[in-house]
């Protein structure tokens, strides 16, 4: 055993051990362990009922086990007598193969095998926003641009800076943080690292965000469209390859775009598998309100409608904003931190083994010269079209294993028809006098 959480609990006084595990629909779980429990639950795991969560498990299965991996651990900066365990899910001496970390990591695994480590940073943005959830929090956050907005970021200092600071103590480096482009709408950065961390420290995230925005009284969503009007909440991925001896792997420096032929197989799998791709990364109904959007009140909404890419020009799916380096641009607050680098790795790894090209650079305001696009694909209008891409896709199922995909589409299938069941007050105005 590398790490002892017994032993690290004692040196660093920490009493619980928060056991944590993301399932199919991004839901962070946990279980609460003392420290004196925790030397059995290393070896053995938390116990779980899995069709208690969002997985393809029925009541009648057995116990599932969540193991703790003590790598990803870290003391809550709020409460530090709290320590916060990333895990894996087994069942039967076996791993859950679909559940979320592990599907990951059998992406890491065959892009280890190929000689590739694949790096990324998300962006995530939020908003701030009243207890109930119905308005941003700041009456006087009205600007019509208020992007970078210097006086609602520091009407929000004691929040932003606390969450900032305990991002430095973790040594995340964190560079900066901005008002962005919604009002009430925040994001904050930190550095790019190997996938699986950057999957765990997004989960880690947005539990920090929620839990120091509501000891000051606020709430954070990452929901994707939380105002029709405003600019919704993306979660940008910024990916490159390396290979074992430290070398970027999607750059070459006599490519325009700088930009190596690798780059582009990887980057030909991305816009091969998009729509499906969608369903993983736009898993909710609301997130086909933030792409395909209409224009925002700031006069952009800054998210993709097409299958398209880019140099630097943020009205793509894709950006290319240096050379070796891709911004994908499609995934949105709601998208389960795991899934969102497994679909990354999954999409381009198949790229590069069935050398796709991503076709011609676009360089046009896809906002407002679009139909200059002569047969650009559109991204799925909403999540059931998302589900039918995934459903068909023979790369995505493949690659990621045809019945995990299978036990996500029967889940997420569920919830399209139960929101389908759902009577809106806009279907009521306009069809109560036919
Ligand atoms: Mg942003």
């Amino acid at each position: 055993m590398a790490v002892d959480l017994a032993k690290v609990a004692k040196e660093k006084g920490i009493r619980y051990f928060l056991i944590s595990f993301s399932d199919l629909f991004g839901v962070a779980r946990s279980k609460l362990v003392p420290a004196a429990a925790i030397k059995d639950m290393q070896k053995n795991g938390a116990g779980f009922a899995g069709f208690a969560a969002w997985l393809d498990m029925t009541p009648a299965h057995p116990d599932m086990f969540a193991i703790p991996d003590p790598d990803s651990l870290i003391q809550l900066p709020w409460k530090p007598e709290v320590g916060w365990l990333a895990s894996d899910l087994w069942m039967a001496g076996k791993p859950v193969e679909a559940s979320p970390r592990i599907m990951l990591k059998r992406q890491i695994e065959k892009a280890k095998k190929a000689g590739y480590v694949l790096k990324t940073g998300v962006e995530c943005e939020y908003h701030l926003v009243t207890a109930d959830g119905t308005s941003i929090a700041d009456e006087n956050d009205i600007q019509e641009k208020p992007c970078y907005d210097q006086a609602a970021l520091m009407r929000r200092y004691d929040v932003i800076s606390e969450i900032c600071d305990a991002m430095l103590d973790l040594g995340w480096n964190p560079y900066q943080n901005d008002h962005e482009d919604g009002n009430g709408q925040f994001e904050m950065n930190w550095d790019f690292t190997d996938c699986l961390e950057t999957a765990d420290r997004h989960t880690f995230f947005k539990l920090m965000t929620k839990q120091i925005a509501e000891n000051h009284g606020l709430r954070a969503t990452f929901m994707p469209k939380p105002f029709m009007e405003l600019t919704g909440n993306g979660c940008h991925c910024h990916a490159s390859l390396w290979d074992k001896t430290g070398k970027k792997c999607l750059f070459d420096g006599k490519d325009e775009m700088g930009l190596s032929p690798l780059a582009y197989n990887f980057l030909g799998g991305v816009m091969h598998s998009a729509e499906a791709l969608c369903a993983l990364f736009n898993p909710t109904v609301n997130s086909y309100k933030r792409i395909n959007a209409p224009a925002t009140t700031s006069g952009a909404t800054w998210a993709p409608n097409t299958v398209t890419y880019g140099g630097n020009n943020r009205t793509h799916m894709v950006r290319i904003p240096d050379g070796g380096r891709f911004e994908f641009r499609l995934m949105d607050g709601a998208a389960n931190p795991y899934l969102l680098q497994a679909g990354v790795l999954a999409a381009g790894l198949e790229g590069i083994a069935e050398k796709r090209d991503p076709g011609k650079r676009l360089d046009i305001d896809m906002y407002s010269e679009g139909h200059k696009a002569q047969g650009a694909r559109k991204l799925p209008l909403n999540l059931l079209d998302a589900l039918r891409a995934l459903d068909k896709s023979k790369s995505l199922r493949t690659a990621m294993g045809s019945e995990q995909i299978d036990s996500y589409v029967k889940l997420k299938m569920q919830e399209w028809n139960s929101y389908c069941h759902h009577l809106t007050q806009w279907e009521r105005d306009r069809t109560l006098d036919v």
